[in-house]
């Protein structure tokens, strides 16, 4: 039984009181911010946050400021009613849903920087994606107020700022990292998936396939960074009409690339597919739910 009537809240000013009055009941509240077209890999998120809060609140924007020029953000996909009806069946209680024009009034200029980590992998070819959204989620966190907000290791990259940027700024806010969920065929689960004509799915198998491939050598004794990166290589390029954009093995706190053998990783890509853009991860040597 729920103990809060569903409700759709646009307003930030509304979410934001609303917020006030379920701490002030005492309740404990957690956020899952996604950008809708919610997969089971959004909804393993909700079932995670539904577990650890009275009152879960899903966030749904289209975060303009985290898209680059040349980026899909008209055509990225968008279906809200769909969406509440299938996060409604995890227990959703709160549903926030804003306009750009109201998170971002003309001639906003402040946004937040989470410097090092924003740098390397997906930094280098996205400038000022992470800027996009760790000020977004900055900005949802003041209007949700969480006391607990769940992200995946599927975006681990994000992962890792929005920890950074939850203990530098936020450190009552738990930011708790959900392991990434795959079709039955090994693709990680995206809302980008949906860009992919089946063809072009097949091929991308190549990246969860090659990910594994370095799991594998991991699990047999290899340490070597550069013969992990060099496993990923070859069983991508063995599809020719994957284009790797990078692959990374890197310390998973730091995301510093790794020079010599560690003890944990996180090797990480990501690739060209048709229209898509997909990045996918593995985490050698430790498990996300130990990230914080
Ligand atoms: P997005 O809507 O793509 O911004 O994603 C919203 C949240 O869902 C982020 O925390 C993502 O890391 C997470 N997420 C996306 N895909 C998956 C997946 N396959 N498994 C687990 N979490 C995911």
């Amino acid at each position: 039984m729920a103990l809060v009537p569903f409700e759709i809240v646009r307003e930030p000013a509304a979410m934001r009181a609303r917020a006030e009055d379920l701490r002030r009941d005492g309740r404990r509240l957690a956020v899952v911010p996604t950008m809708g077209a919610l997969h089971d890999g959004h909804l393993s998120l909700l079932r995670a946050a539904r577990a650890r809060a009275d009152v879960v609140i899903l966030t749904i924007f289209v975060n303009p400021t985290q898209f680059g020029p040349s980026e899909d953000l008209s055509r990225y996909p968008r279906d809200e009613a769909g969406d509440l009806a299938a996060a409604r069946g995890c227990g959703l209680d709160l549903a926030f849903c804003p306009e750009a024009e109201d998170m971002y009034p003309p001639g906003s200029q402040t946004f937040v920087e989470v410097r090092a980590l924003s740098q390397p992998m997906c930094g280098e070819k996205r400038p000022g994606h992470f800027t996009g959204v760790a000020t977004v989620v900055s900005k949802l966190f003041h209007l949700t107020r969480p006391h607990v907000a769940f992200f995946g290791q599927k975006d681990f990259q994000q992962l890792r700022v929005l920890q950074t940027m939850a203990r530098e700024r936020f450190p009552r806010v738990t930011v708790v990292g959900c392991p990434i969920v795959r079709e039955p065929d090994g693709l990680a689960m995206s809302s980008r998936n949906a860009y992919l004509t089946s063809d072009e799915h097949d091929d991308a198998l190549a990246l969860s396939r090659g990910l594994r491939a370095a799991q594998e050598l991991w699990q047999n004794g290899e340490r070597d960074p550069e013969r992990l990166r060099g496993e990923v290589r070859e069983v991508v390029a063995s599809v020719p009409r994957v284009t790797l954009e990078y692959v990374s093995a890197a310390d998973p706190l730091t995301l510093v690339e790794l020079g010599a053998p560690a003890q944990r990783a996180v090797v990480s890509l990501a690739a060209r597919v048709g229209k898509a853009r997909l990045i996918d991860n593995v985490l050698l040597g430790m498990d996300v739910k130990d990230l914080s």
